[in-house]
């Protein structure tokens, strides 16, 4: 399976340009607009301050019964299924896709709180998945090897041996602003400000992302992990307006370590605007303890960082693990 490059709609904006600067260097990738100053000390700052959130409460996450079965058969309106974490199930028409696909018990150390929000044997087997980085929260070798062998990979450049070595063949790896055709679908690779790393990979060995899945007649935005940065602007001016924008709005304390890296609620709202973008579903919150803030906070700083921005609130939704939201039509 060959990535097809596609002419990507729009021309880039004149002061845009370093959203598509070369960025691979000699330690790996790097984001060239603002390079990340990532160092084990930062991290070691960051482990060994104190938490000033209150973290002894249980947080309430929540959850709803679902078997997966709605995710066969055919779906006219677009739906979106939260599993739980940055991972969704899109169904749109006959086809479904996956952004971060992860079914297990831990992202590397942290435990799941609550369990995925669909049965992993519900995807179809004709699915397809977009992988935004190697980060254990996002690529579970668990979920890749349990999914069916006939699912597609869409994954940034350096993650595509991974899939290989572990039988996946069906995988396109995507430098940012290239394209592939999938069916009736176009799947484009984004610049994200974020990083990379894992035990197999080094530091920003292998590229992160974000995803523009356009079926035709919906678009689908799924920023994977990011900071906020100017590429939201950017991508709402060339692909505006989006139908759905799938945003992180968790994993964002303390900021002085979080802000490169995680876009808090604020951020996210902001970012909505700028992505010209119809509605918003607010993921990576409520599954994992990644961070300092707890892990019930982010839907409740999302909806006073709305209304402080005096955005409608029909626009954001909050779902529950295993809730499915239809697409509102146009
Ligand atoms: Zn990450
Ligand atoms: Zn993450």
């Amino acid at each position: 399976m060959l990535a097809v490059p596609l002419a990507l709609a729009g021309e880039p904006a004149p002061d845009a340009a370093p959203l598509y600067a070369p960025h691979r260097g000699d330690d790996g990738f790097v984001n060239p607009w603002e390079p990340f100053d990532w160092s084990l000390l930062r991290f070691l700052r960051w482990q060994l301050s104190d938490n000033p959130f209150d973290k002894r409460r249980t947080p309430v996450i929540p959850r709803v019964a679902n078997d997966g079965a709605g995710l066969a058969g055919r779906e006219h309106s677009g739906t979106v299924t939260w599993v739980g974490h940055a991972t969704v199930a899109v169904h749109d028409d006959d086809d479904v896709f996956l952004t971060d696909p992860h079914w297990s018990e831990r992202a590397l150390v942290p435990r799941r709180v609550v369990p995925p929000g669909v049965p992993l044997e519900s995807v179809p087997k004709d699915a397809f998945a977009v992988i935004s980085h190697n980060h254990y929260d996002h690529l579970d070798a668990g979920t890749v090897e349990r999914l069916p062998d006939t699912v597609a990979w869409f994954v940034p450049l350096g993650l595509a041996d991974w899939f290989r070595e572990r039988g996946r063949e069906r995988v396109v790896e995507l430098d940012w602003w290239q394209s592939a055709t999938h069916g009736r679908w176009t799947i484009t690779c984004l610049p994200s400000q974020h990083w990379s790393r894992r035990i197999e990979q080094g530091v920003n060995e292998s590229l992160w992302c974000a995803w523009l899945v356009e079926s035709g007649e919906r678009t689908y935005f799924y920023a994977g992990d990011t900071g906020y940065f100017p590429g939201f602007a950017e991508f709402g001016r060339r692909f505006g307006p989006i139908d759905v924008a799938l945003l992180p709005i968790g994993a964002y304390e303390p900021r002085w370590f979080m802000r490169y890296q995680h876009l808090n609620p604020t951020d996210a709202v902001q970012a909505v605007a700028d992505l010209d973008a119809r509605h918003m579903v607010a993921l990576h919150w409520g599954t994992f303890d990644l961070t300092d803030e707890p892990l019930d906070l982010p839907p409740r700083e999302l909806a006073e960082a709305v209304a402080a921005a005096g955005a409608d609130p029909e626009r954001f939704r909050v779902l529950a693990i295993g809730e499915t939201w239809h697409v509102p039509a146009r």
